[in-house]
């Protein structure tokens, strides 16, 4: 289309790569979600709410390093501690104090946490996660929420992309797939027969919705896990990838006043650096402790990992905590999301266009309303409409949303939709509402 035919134009130098790429990766890519046609943006250089492209076309950024950035892209004092810890060495093979004060920090700000360990990602926390409820339960299966994501490893992926029915995905074996109950999060009946059953260790969720609230769960819902999960003696695992040190210091949890038993955490855990986390109750976490294992006559789980803790990644959350334990971080990009959802509305129903802008804290979603609804955009409740419609993107629109935008200076990701840092100004912001318009007069066109 046009719009295809004009952003080749702007991206000669994505382009190219894009074809080198091609010979090297699968889809040329090495993340799916970066995937988009014709091709992606090669960035080079990203500061602040900006990052810039290699033909020089700058962005303002919604896709926050997929959720890694909350003070926005190389923050000064992140960054200063980073290169100091890089030029004292990046791997000791030992312990060292940065990691101790690290952890000092998740415990002083998750309210769930009393002990926390080290992993190198966030898909390598669920696993741990997992593998803690099923040793401290001693029951073997999981209840998931349909298309909540919860990294790719095999006991997190059906249910998630397109198999929402939660059948088999190649590669993973059918007697995994056996061992997690899917429920859908808009059924109350569901998920209480679900958390019925007698062999349940854990239920694992994102307690702000899946993709930060593309599928919103009620808050009702949440406490009703909560005691549901009691009275069966199944853990509650949050799932705060995302939304930890986000929705405000203390996570999703804080924000809902409801302590989960288990937390997993990466992304901004980590500083915007490669690393995650499982934090929760001392006594899960003992089943990773040698001492307490051996007083109870039980072997301890495995748990080695090269790059845990490890000390450059320390440095820059150590930086990135503070920071946001001491100002009003979350809070900016909370009201700068809530501005922007608001506002982007107000272009919709301008423009007689049926779709809306829904989200909570730092987040932003773009409901495409694939059964043609009649929707006010700045009223439209997603909690009224099945999870699945709010999922169902028609795939050629999305993509030319994403385009258009970026044609516009403006990358909000591939859900489509965003996430809103600290870094993000009013200017920033006036910018995107303007760029937004211009987006939705091309896809008209
Ligand atoms: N859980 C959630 C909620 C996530 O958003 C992600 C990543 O986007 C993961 C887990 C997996 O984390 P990682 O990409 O670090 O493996």
């Amino acid at each position: 289309s046009h719009i295809m035919a004009e952003y080749r134009q702007q991206t000669p130098g994505s382009a190219r790569l894009y074809e080198r790429a091609n010979q090297v990766f699968p889809s040329g890519i090495t993340h799916d979600s970066r995937h988009m046609k014709p091709y992606p943006i090669y960035v080079d250089q990203a500061e602040g709410a900006h990052k810039r492209d290699v033909d020089g076309n700058d962005y303002i950024d919604y896709f926050g390093g997929h959720g890694a950035l909350l003070l926005g892209h190389s923050h000064p004092e992140v960054t200063e501690a980073a290169q100091a810890a890089l030029a004292r060495g990046t791997q000791y093979a030992a312990s060292h104090e940065p990691e101790v004060i690290w952890g000092e920090a998740v415990l002083r700000m998750l309210p769930g946490a009393e002990r926390v360990r080290f992993t190198a990602s966030g898909t390598e926390a669920t696993l741990l996660a997992l593998r803690l409820a099923r040793a401290f339960t001693g029951r073997d299966k999981i209840v998931r929420f349909k298309g909540h994501f919860h990294g790719w490893h095999d006991h997190m992926t059906s249910g998630y992309v397109s198999h929402f029915d939660g059948s088999p995905t190649p590669g993973v074996l059918p007697e995994v797939a056996e061992k997690t109950v899917l429920v859908d999060s808009d059924d109350s009946a569901g998920i209480e027969a679900a958390l019925g059953r007698d062999d349940i260790a854990a239920v694992f969720l994102e307690p702000t919705g899946g993709s930060f609230g593309m599928i919103p769960v009620a808050e009702t819902t949440l406490h009703e896990l909560r005691r549901l999960t009691q009275a069966n003696g199944s853990l509650l695992i949050f799932d705060e990838v995302i939304s930890g040190f986000r929705c405000s210091p203390g996570g999703a949890q804080q924000a809902y006043g409801i302590q989960p038993d288990l937390t997993t955490l990466a992304k901004i855990v980590a500083g915007g650096l490669p690393g995650g986390a499982v934090a929760g109750r001392k006594d899960i976490l003992d089943w990773l402790d040698f001492a307490a294992s051996e007083a109870a006559g039980r072997q301890k789980i495995l748990h080695p990992g090269t790059f845990n803790g490890n000390p450059v990644s320390a440095a820059a959350a150590i930086t990135t905590l503070r920071i946001i334990e001491t100002t009003d971080a979350c809070e900016r990009a909370n009201r700068t999301a809530e501005t922007l959802r608001r506002r982007m509305n107000e272009v919709l129903a301008d423009k007689g266009i049926g779709w809306s802008i829904y989200g909570t804290f730092s987040g932003f979603h773009v409901f495409m309303n694939p059964e043609d609804r009649t929707i006010d955009p700045m009223t439209f409740d997603p909690l009224s409409v099945p999870w699945k419609e709010l999922k169902t993107k028609p795939a050629d629109a999305a993509n030319a949303l994403r385009l258009a935008l970026l044609l516009e200076g403006v990358d909000i990701g591939g859900w489509p939709g965003g996430l809103t840092s600290a870094a993000h100004s009013e200017a920033d912001v006036e910018a995107t509402i303007q760029a937004f318009s211009r987006a939705i007069d091309r896809l008209k066109a």
